[in-house]
């Protein structure tokens, strides 16, 4: 891979000093963080929920059918905790469209009751890359569009320096489809609940059989652990190239953590160039 000088300047506008990223994948030995700190768009307080590992289990179990996209007209006494069921478990026969109003009709689990609209994903409908986030923040909840804001502009910022878009249009080898793993926001950006990503799960796997990514880039801990089904630190899952189904899934912060501790943009980088030569040795 070479680049050229709009490549390096797009670098530049990560923030990376040109000496430090190669296009040689060059995978780094151990220093990783023990743990990797949280990838959510805005802080996470607290620790971990206890027992996320659960949140890997399979996750078509079988649930009931879809109700309409409509909100209470009364107003809760209290956010319930048993909903009416959704139709994430069928979600394996929707086409996108039918995927798509599905999500907007979900009312799985408990993020229904706060969220402002649902967030399905956006890009090209063939492309080659499926980059996955974790749940929509504030922002994307307000606009119904994941990545945006501030981290968007990075993730953008980072395409583009692999000469990618998330236009809807034009070649699919140089557009990336963006979903996240949950598609309501959880209240006050939160970590997402290990019911909550299983829930959510069927969804994000319909948009992979449709979509047939040629790559997946995992952007945080909570969708890198929900692709790969483990608990692994993200520091541990960094830096190789995992499968899923056969495809090549790569792990990297999330844009949001990046911005916020930017001596990290460098290893981001690396995992984008193991990415993108991943998908370069693959077969026609
Ligand atoms: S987060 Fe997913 S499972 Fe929960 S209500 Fe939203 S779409 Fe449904």
């Amino acid at each position: 891979m070479s680049w050229n000088d709009r490549q390096v300047q797009m670098l530049r506008a990560m923030g990376l000093r040109l000496w430090l990223p190669s296009p040689e994948p060059s995978p780094e030995p151990s220093p990783e963080p023990a743990l990797a700190p949280s990838s959510h768009p805005e802080p996470e307080p607290g620790p971990d929920a206890p027992g996320r590992g659960e949140a890997l289990a399979p996750a078509l179990a079988a649930r009931g059918r879809p109700v309409p996209p409509t909100r209470p007209t009364t107003a809760p006494v209290a956010a319930p905790t048993v909903l009416q069921p959704a139709a994430a478990a069928d979600a394996g026969a929707l086409d996108w469209t039918a995927l798509r109003q599905a999500v907007a009709g979900c009312r799985a689990c408990g993020l229904c009751e706060s969220r402002t609209q649902t967030v399905f994903g956006t890009g090209h409908l063939q492309a080659h890359w499926l980059i996955v986030g974790e749940a929509p923040g504030a922002e994307e909840d307000k606009r119904g569009e994941p990545f945006v804001g501030a981290s968007g502009q990075l993730l953008d910022t980072m395409l583009q320096t692999l000469g990618l878009s998330r236009d809807a249009d034009g070649d699919p080898a140089k557009r990336a489809y963006i979903a996240n793993t949950l598609k309501c926001r959880p209240p006050s950006n939160r970590n997402p609940l290990p019911a909550e990503l299983q829930q959510c799960a069927p969804f994000l796997q319909r948009q992979i059989e449709l979509l047939q990514p040629r790559i997946i880039l995992a952007m945080g801990r909570y969708a890198a652990q929900a692709l790969l089904r483990t608990d692994a630190p993200l520091g541990q899952l960094r830096g190789q190239v995992h499968r899923m189904g056969g495809r090549p899934v790569v792990v990297t912060y999330h844009p949001s953590y990046l911005l916020r501790s930017p001596g990290e943009k460098a290893k981001a980088w690396a995992d984008l160039c193991l990415a993108a030569s991943t998908l370069e040795a693959l077969p026609p």
